[in-house]
């Protein structure tokens, strides 16, 4: 199966051509169209600007994806394209112009969600087998998920209000750096210590994998108007990043426990062997944060401590792209999920909801 991916759904215009076989996935193209210099002087996405440029490049990107696949439109199985959650002007563009692929080349259409994209992202580099644990975090979502399947994932925790990108950005905002902040502020955080700043702990008590960060950012926001050298800012960086990656790990070791409890089944993840396989112990952490160091390394930690294996997406698919979009629709046209050409573009949808059937998207 050959898809042609399309993402459209927040800054950046991206088409992937995606190949999945016996063996996984295979990316023979994947170019992206990043609009931060347009919303830089902002300090955030201006919907507007996004929907506009997404008009102007959309075809543009998809040519470069055809033609750099070294493929021709008759040897595609499908068209995927995000249709939601994300800003709705924007997404409307990537899949009305996917419907007319679909039309004009006379392929089936797949409206996928963008959480979707991400949770089978890790699969883009090494073969991630079903069933995992999944953490995404991205811009705008922070949550722990069950994932059996394309399609059938249950959730086990959110944030009750920022998402762990929203964070770095906020905080790194607050602290003068650019837009988009995580990796700013990550590059800050190198040469900094954090050990003299007390950033406050979220929901310590409960014993849910809910998260939180408004309090975390009050704080670092507040701190941030106390530094007075780059050293100081450094420190900073270094403290707010430690705490956001110590909170990730403390909501995911509880999500491990639980997934262990109610799967007593799973195998501890083979290390020796290279490969995964279903019944063991999976975690897969994707989204934007996933590409953060400490992040990562805090996380492979924990995963190894409970016997999990580590999975998480090569750096250039943990932000958002179009090679995502196309793995999850070259999925979902494997078990036969096609959608309707009047897909509908929703601006919010729960990744739970992201069914085969029964959703207006899928009919
Ligand atoms: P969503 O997927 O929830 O709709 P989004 O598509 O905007 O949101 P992504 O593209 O997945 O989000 O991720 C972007 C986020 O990841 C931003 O908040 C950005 O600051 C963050 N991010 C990217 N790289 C890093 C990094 N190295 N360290 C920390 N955060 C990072
Ligand atoms: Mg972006
Ligand atoms: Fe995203």
């Amino acid at each position: 199966l050959t898809v042609l991916g399309l993402e459209t759904s927040c800054d950046e215009t991206a088409a992937s051509v995606v190949r999945l076989g016996p063996d996984g996935a295979t990316v023979l193209s994947s170019v992206i169209y990043s609009q931060i210099d347009e919303h830089a002087a902002y300090g955030g996405v201006v919907p507007e600007i996004a929907a506009r440029s997404h008009v102007e490049m959309i075809d543009t990107v998809t040519r470069q994806a055809m033609e750099q696949s070294g493929l021709d439109w008759s040897e595609l199985s499908g068209v995927a394209a995000t249709a939601g959650p994300g800003l709705v002007g924007g997404v409307m563009v990537g899949l009305s112009y996917g419907k007319a692929v679909a039309l004009a080349r006379d392929l089936p259409l797949v409206a996928i969600n963008h959480l979707e994209g991400h949770a089978v992202s890790a699969r883009l580099g090494a073969e991630t087998a079903y069933p995992f644990l999944l953490l995404l975090v991205s811009g705008g979502h922070c949550q722990l998920l069950e994932v059996r399947g394309i399609g059938d994932m249950s959730r086990l925790g959110t944030t009750i209000d920022d998402a762990a990108g929203e964070a770095f950005d906020k905080i790194a905002k607050a602290m003068g750096l650019g837009y988009p902040g995580g990796p700013a502020l990550e590059k800050l955080a190198a040469s900094g210590d954090g050990s003299r700043y007390d950033l406050p702990r979220a929901l310590l008590g409960r014993k849910d994998c809910d998260f939180s960060f408004s309090g975390l950012k009050t704080a670092a926001s507040r701190l941030a108007q106390t530094c007075e050298t780059d050293q100081d800012r450094a420190d900073l960086a270094d403290a707010v990043q430690k705490a956001i990656a110590r909170q990730l790990m403390e909501r995911t070791e509880r999500a491990m426990k639980a997934y262990l409890e109610s799967h007593p089944e799973l195998v501890a993840y083979d290390a020796e062997a290279g490969t995964s396989k279903s019944g063991q112990r999976l975690f897969v952490v994707a989204g934007g944060v996933a590409a953060n160091k400490t992040v990562r390394a805090t996380l492979q930690k924990l995963a190894t401590k409970y016997g999990f294996g580590f999975f998480a997406p090569p750096m250039a698919y943990c932000t958002d792209n179009a090679a995502m979009i196309a793995l999850a629709g070259a999925e979902r046209l494997e078990k036969g999920w096609v959608s309707d050409l009047d897909a509908v573009a929703r601006p919010r949808w729960p990744l739970d909801e992201a069914r085969a059937t029964g959703d207006p998207v899928h009919k």
